[in-house]
């Protein structure tokens, strides 16, 4: 199939942190990366049940198998069977499932910001997009709403909640509107880029810029003393604020800043429920274990459940299906057998 990436479109931050550098221990040169694409159907493998040659497709990052046991629960990103790397399982214990374009790690597969794209799993993989509605709205569905929603899900945010997300990129955007979607009553929107701080007030958020408060968790206290009901953290590693983090990244003694992820703890209620959906990789320092404990914070994180985003949005069920896949290798010319289809790119 043809994919198709939008350079307009509204990509995840999970895919900087590649460009700048600081994956390079599970990069490896000649990966093609990306992972949120639409794409037209150029050709499928023989496996392929539900779509068709000229079908145009939102190709979700997440490749799963649609049977393990994770798969069953819906949990697709941690599908046991679409990753063939193993070092995963020497850093965590366990593998994830396979990503597109996203490191030795989650299986080497290929991304699709490229001209062609091959799909495992075609039928999972792929969602029916409409003809006629502009690229960049279906390709947000791709990866930046559904991480979203998950992210909703995660802390399980309902009606009368007060919210509080940390960053104001495309994800954290989209989680506050989701949030307010399903009812939240109050949205703290807290980053500290003022252009997206406007972004996010002139869609009804209270925003907060980190700088203007030395401790944007003890602000969101002083005018919200029971605390967030909600908390997400959706800036990553990477968005530190503090120079003790700071200096301990560069010096390699952590891998992954926390202060963040604290602050959200610190500005939940006692009780409350806290998501990690930035991306986090490796190990930190100071988590502030006991205050997650003794408040009785439920804490969880997670890649986004990708092949849920029919729940979403009213699009054409895929039925889940499939059998096959693995190396993402053409070996003597061959494409793979498997429910496989190969998509080629349309820039906008
Ligand atoms: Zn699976």
């Amino acid at each position: 199939m043809r994919s198709c990436t939008s350079p307009t479109a509204p990509y995840v931050a999970r895919i900087l942190h590649m460009y700048n550098g600081d994956l390079n221990k599970v990069m490896e040169k000649g990966l093609i990366m990306g992972h949120e694409a639409i794409g037209i159907v150029e050709e499928v493998g023989p496996e392929v049940k539900d779509l068709k040659v000229g079908d145009r497709v939102i190709i979700l990052p997440v490749i799963a198998c649609g049977e393990c046991f994770y798969c069953g629960h819906k949990e697709f990103s941690l599908c046991d069977r679409t990753n063939p790397s193993g070092e995963l399982d020497q850093m965590y214990g366990h593998r994830l499932s396979g990503i597109f374009g996203y490191s030795k790690i989650t299986g080497r597969y290929p991304g699709d910001q490229a001209e062609y794209c091959r799909v495992p799993n075609a039928d999972l993989t792929c969602v029916k997009a409409p003809a006629n509605v502009d690229a960049k709205k279906p390709v947000s569905l791709a990866d930046v709403t559904p991480t979203a929603w998950h992210g909703c899900e995660l802390t399980e945010v309902g009606e009368g909640d007060v919210v509080g997300v940390w960053g104001c990129g495309a994800v954290g955007l989209s989680i506050q509107r989701l949030a307010k979607l399903r009812g939240a009553s109050k949205v703290y929107a807290v980053d500290k880029d003022a252009q997206r701080l406007e972004i996010a007030r002139s869609f009804g958020m209270i925003p907060v810029n980190v700088n203007d408060h030395a401790d944007p968790a003890d602000y969101i206290l002083s005018v919200e003393p029971h605390g967030l009901e909600r908390g997400i953290e959706a800036s990553g590693f990477r968005s530190t604020n503090s120079a003790a983090h700071a200096t301990m990244r560069a010096l390699g003694i952590e891998g992954d800043g926390s202060d963040t992820a604290s602050a959200v703890i610190k500005a939940t209620r006692k009780g409350g429920n806290v998501a990690l959906i930035g991306d986090f990789f490796y190990s930190t320092n100071n988590l502030p274990i006991g205050m997650l404990m003794e408040k009785a914070i439920t804490l969880r994180g997670g890649q986004l459940y990708a092949e849920k985003v029919s729940e979403i949005c009213p699009m054409p069920q895929v039925p889940p299906l499939l059998s096959g896949y693995g190396s993402t290798e053409k070996k003597d010319g061959k494409r793979r057998k498997a429910p496989t289809a190969f998509t080629k790119s349309i820039w906008y």
